[in-house]
């Protein structure tokens, strides 16, 4: 299931209601043009985004009359275009452990996705260790033990407080010992104290390389879809504190409208590897251009 329009029939708003036996069609000039733009930025794509997406819909068709089935096709061909680059499912490699370290701001779905994701890794015959690194939060690790529950694997916790750094070694050690072909490690998203977590992510890094220097392989930026524009800061956030190399959108079940997708495959570039749709553990989707696409332009 990908995210419902919030405004359905925005495009057909943009036509009227036209003759009862044919659909109404309207000349993209600039009244169009520039209402498309609007609807397009209240979809969330931002206005940089939704100007390119406006001007790339016009080009070479200026005053031709379209109407609104063929006005959201070349839409949604449109924004399945921009995402197509950003569609991939999470590299895995050979490298054991593979070190996946999840990162975003404390409700953004961090430790749900974490679950979906070793539940997934487990039922692909892969053997999974989770940290959870987030060692203030009492109740983010117990979410996250009962995560591991759910999925089959175990989970490292340290006690309330302690350096999130020596549980990622802790978890290195035994992910190594153990074979295990990857190992997640969860962390804090305390954005109130930037500088803390800047160095708190900085030291986790630093202790894993020592294990083994490419690690970690992924850093995933965990978004929450119903934050909108906000997730564009958080990107251009997480980016400075960590060396983010793909995200996962959660919450794109509910009414978000997911246009900030478009956005951020536009200004980022990073691969999307999966979207969230639910709070059950196979609420995980691979992210599909198209469908996304057709569902936002509805
Ligand atoms: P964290 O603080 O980043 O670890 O966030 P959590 O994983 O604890 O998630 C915060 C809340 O969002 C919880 O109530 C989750 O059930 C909910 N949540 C996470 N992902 C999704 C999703 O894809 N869809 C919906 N509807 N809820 C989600």
């Amino acid at each position: 299931p990908h995210p419902q329009p919030v405004q359905p029939g925005l495009v057909g708003r943009l036509f009227g209601r036209g003759e009862k036996t044919e659909e109404p069609r309207r000349a993209l000039d600039d009244d169009m043009l520039e209402e498309l733009e609007d609807m397009l930025v209240q979809a969330d794509l931002g206005v940089d985004t939704a100007l390119r997406v406006t001007a790339n819909i016009a080009e070479g068709r200026m005053g031709r009359r379209v109407s609104s089935t063929e006005l959201k096709e070349l839409l949604a061909a449109e924004i399945a275009r921009i995402m197509a680059s950003v569609a991939r499912p999470l590299p895995l490699y050979p490298k054991k452990p593979q070190v996946v370290l999840v990162v975003g701001v404390n409700g953004a779905g961090k430790t749900t996705t974490i679950g979906k994701l070793a539940s997934q890794f487990r039922a692909a015959g892969k053997s999974v260790v989770i940290a959870a690194g987030d060692t203030f939060r009492a109740a983010a690790v117990e979410q996250l033990q009962v995560w591991g529950q759910r999925a089959g694997v175990p989970v490292m916790v340290a006690p309330q407080g302690s350096d999130p750094a020596s549980l990622a070694w802790d978890a290195m050690v035994r992910a190594e010992a153990e074979g295990a072909d990857l190992l997640m490690i969860d962390t804090a998203g305390r954005l109130q104290n930037r500088q803390d977590l800047m160095e708190e992510l900085a030291k986790i890094v630093r202790v894993i390389r020592k294990r083994d220097p490419e690690a970690p392989h992924n850093t995933l930026l965990v978004l929450d879809a119903t934050t909108g524009q906000n997730a564009l800061n958080q990107v251009e956030t997480f980016r400075k504190l960590a060396d983010v190399s793909g995200l996962v959108m959660t919450k794109l079940d509910g009414t978000a409208r997911g246009g900030v997708l478009v956005a951020l495959a536009d200004k980022f570039g990073l691969p999307i590897h999966a979207i969230g749709v639910g709070e059950q553990i196979d609420d995980l989707d691979a992210f599909e251009p198209e469908d996304f696409a057709r569902a936002l332009v509805g």
